[in-house]
């Protein structure tokens, strides 16, 4: 269903960020690119340039690292107490609580997610992850070690582990989450006292700019967080080899994730978490209530136009309830309401970009060519933005694109499963292991399939639940390391083992 009606305009406050001059935050002052360029940042529902940004690349990155690593080496920064370093970050969550319209919108105008979605999850989600790092601060601690040192008859030590901030981190991230991916990366970097370099998708920079204006407002000193918008052939790429950076997080494909790696590798060996892309299962076993799996499945693979990394975009339901089962998701995709993020009804808005709604219609080709049948949906949707109807999948093979292959987009192929057996090795047949879900009224079931998956978080009766608290990330291609909860905080510290001999 597509939404006709025009959109209401952003508010004044929104549409004055949108007309400031945004320039690149290094050392705690904006500044231009070193080259001058800009380029231009497009609303996806509309196609429309809404305005433009600092094109940083390699030589704003060299000036970036030069900036964090003075902050992280002297002045004020490292000599913060933890308790003071919390206060910063719950200062900043409760300037981004504060602004919250403002950033839903533009969030939406950026993106293309719906104004609402962005308001009542990206950015409550962002703050909340701010304000549970904050917590962390005082709470990082090391251990004390009984050691024995057989070769040292008769010597008495005292040995203990310090966590130390893993230096100047440099943080890529994608355009699905803008902000919250800012905050994933931000607040765990913060809360250990490392020092950041982010580089924001070109996609969708605005957030992350209005986000430094408050880090800025909040007081962290300068240097600390240094913020470039540019390409990541140019500015992403030059960070992720930089030989002074210690450490690379970065969010988005395997494909680019690998580069990540081998740059890193060629350069200094600087540690590197990556959260990469996924092919998630969501199981529904034959006792499940249907009531709640199939608005589920819906919500796994339409949440945020399938545009998630962790979308549930392999489905798998028992032969003996597949046409019930694929009619009501087909029935649920059909009444989303599609349309530009900005309308007060909108519940899916349009791929990020031109580029991204012709990825996800190739594999709609590939997949309809391939033999798949789409019981709704199945193509672009004309008109001025980047929309693609909600789509479901039938009559897939195990070795179509389809299957194999993350789209990233509203589509969902749905699998009929005979055998239990069978699902959970077919479930797990992908070379991403980021998330799963399982439906079914026996826990005990959902447990058991739950510790047979391979993959980093799983669902039983629900999808798409997320905390600061609970660690994110993947097995296999999916990504090395966690987001959020204590592991994060663990890939930000350094161990370092002391020992004193006592005389
Ligand atoms: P992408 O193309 O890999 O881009 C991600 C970021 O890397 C962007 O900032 C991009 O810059 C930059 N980049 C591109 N090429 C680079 C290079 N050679 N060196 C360094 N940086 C480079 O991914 P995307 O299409 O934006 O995002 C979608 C992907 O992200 C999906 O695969 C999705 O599953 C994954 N994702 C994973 C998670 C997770 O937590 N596991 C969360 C969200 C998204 P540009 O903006 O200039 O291209
Ligand atoms: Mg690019």
């Amino acid at each position: 269903m597509f939404l006709t009606s025009a959109a209401p305009s952003c508010l004044s406050k929104t549409q004055a960020f949108l007309d400031r001059e945004h320039k690149l935050l290094i050392d705690g002052e904006w500044v231009s690119a070193q080259s001058g360029k800009m380029f231009e940042v497009k609303n996806p529902a509309t196609g429309e340039v809404i305005s433009s940004v600092a094109e940083g690349d390699a030589a704003d990155i060299n000036s970036a690292v030069a900036a964090a690593r003075r902050a992280f080496e002297g002045g004020e920064w490292p000599s913060l107490t933890a308790s003071q370093r919390g206060k910063l970050l719950w200062k900043l969550a409760d300037l981004l609580e504060e602004n919250l319209a403002e950033f839903a919108e533009l969030e939406s105008l950026d993106n293309g997610k719906p104004r609402a979605v962005a308001a009542a999850a990206d950015v409550p989600l962002a703050v909340d992850l701010f304000r549970y790092m904050a917590g962390w601060t005082t709470k990082i601690e090391g251990t004390t070690i009984p050691i024995s040192v057989p070769y040292m008859p008769g010597a008495e030590f005292h040995s203990y582990t310090l966590r130390e901030p893993v230096g100047v981190v440099g943080q890529i991230i994608p355009w699905n989450f803008p902000l919250l991916m800012a905050a994933w990366k931000l607040g765990p970097a913060l809360a250990t006292g490392c020092t950041v370099v982010l580089k924001v998708a070109e996609e969708t920079p605005l957030t992350a700019l209005r986000l430094g204006e408050l880090i800025r407002e909040a007081g962290f000193p300068n240097g600390v967080v240094n913020i470039i918008t540019g390409f990541g052939e140019t500015a992403g790429a030059a960070l992720a080899a930089h030989p002074d950076v210690d450490k690379v997080a970065f969010t988005g494909s395997t494909e680019v994730g690998k580069l990540i790696v081998k740059a890193a590798g060629e350069s200094n060996l600087k540690k590197v978490t990556l959260e990469l892309g996924g092919k998630s299962p969501n199981i529904i076993l034959p006792d499940a209530d249907l009531a709640a799996a199939i608005p589920g499945a819906a919500n796994a693979i339409f949440f945020n136009h399938g545009q998630c990394c962790c979308a549930g975009s392999r489905l798998f339901v028992h032969k003996s309830q597949f046409d019930e089962v694929i009619d009501g998701v087909s029935k649920q995709a059909a009444a989303i309401q599609v349309g530009p993020g900005m309308h007060p009804d909108c519940q899916m808005g349009p791929m990020v970009s031109q580029i991204q709604q012709d990825r996800v219609c190739s594999y709609l080709d590939s997949g309809l060519k391939q033999g798949a049948e789409a019981v709704v949906g199945g193509k672009r949707v004309n008109g001025g933005g980047y929309f693609v109807e909600p789509t479901v999948l039938v009559n897939t093979q195990p070795n179509m694109q389809v299957i194999q292959e993350e789209i990233f987009g509203p589509v969902v192929a749905a699998i009929a499963y005979e055998d239990v057996e069978q699902l959970v090795s077919d479930a797990n047949d992908s070379i991403y292991g980021l998330a799963a879900a399982v439906w079914t009224r026996d826990i005990s079931k959902g447990h058991q399939i739950a510790r047979r998956m391979r993959a980093g978080s799983v669902w039983v009766n629900c999808y798409n639940v997320f905390d600061a608290a609970l660690p994110f990330g993947g097995y296999k291609q999916s990504g090395w390391g966690r987001e959020m909860g204590y592991e994060a905080i663990n890939l930000y510290t350094e161990t370092k083992a002391v020992t004193v001999q006592l005389q």
